[in-house]
């Protein structure tokens, strides 16, 4: 194994629907069992702009106004994980973009059970996965889609000082 895949960073983000629904303990307590190494997190409201940026390669979709404006609506956790396959893995932990219409169509199969959108938004209250008011974009909490995304979602939320180095003595019972 390289040491390349040990250090793969993820960017995380509890939204403004995870964190006034109080998950932000439980989306770390996952990362945090899972083995991945926390290297930097802060918790604040995000400008207009800064979201707007944060997804301007959605800027030609119908929803990107109404999506910038919830994201800057209240505060978010921003996080970077680290760890091998950190991207891939925090893509599976959060589960499907839109819980809704993943449950319509594929009702509970197995990718989806068990994620955190499904374990906080689904499983458990499915009746509110069926609310008529339920809104696309309130699906708790963002995750990079690729190595390169991470890298530029990294930097435009932390400088490169907020960036923490650190040992994480429990590595060696992970990877060896
Ligand atoms: N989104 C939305 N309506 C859609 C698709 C996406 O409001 O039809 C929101 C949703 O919050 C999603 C975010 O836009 O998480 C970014 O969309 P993307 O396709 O990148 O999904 P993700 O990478 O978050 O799974
Ligand atoms: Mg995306």
């Amino acid at each position: 194994m390289s040491k390349a895949d040990k250090t793969e960073r993820t960017f995380i983000m509890v939204k403004v629907d995870g964190v006034q629904r109080g998950l932000v303990g439980e989306i770390i307590k996952r990362f945090e069992q899972k083995g991945y190494k926390l290297v930097a997190l802060k918790f604040l409201k995000p400008s207009l702009d800064h979201v707007k940026q944060h997804y301007k390669d959605l800027s030609s979709k119908g929803f990107y106004d109404g999506l910038c404006k919830f994201m800057s609506s209240g505060p978010v956790a921003a996080m970077v994980w680290e760890g091998m396959n950190a991207v891939a893995a925090g893509r599976i932990m959060l589960g499907e973009t839109d819980p809704v219409r993943y449950l319509r169509k594929n009702l509970l199969q197995a990718p989806f059970v068990g994620t955190i959108v499904s374990t906080l938004d689904g499983e458990d209250s499915v009746s509110r996965l069926i609310l008529p008011t339920h809104s696309s974009c309130s699906n708790i909490c963002h995750g990079s889609d690729s190595v390169e995304s991470a890298q530029k979602e990294i930097s435009l939320w932390f400088k490169e000082e907020e960036l923490v180095s650190w040992v994480q003595t429990s590595s060696q019972w992970i990877y060896e």
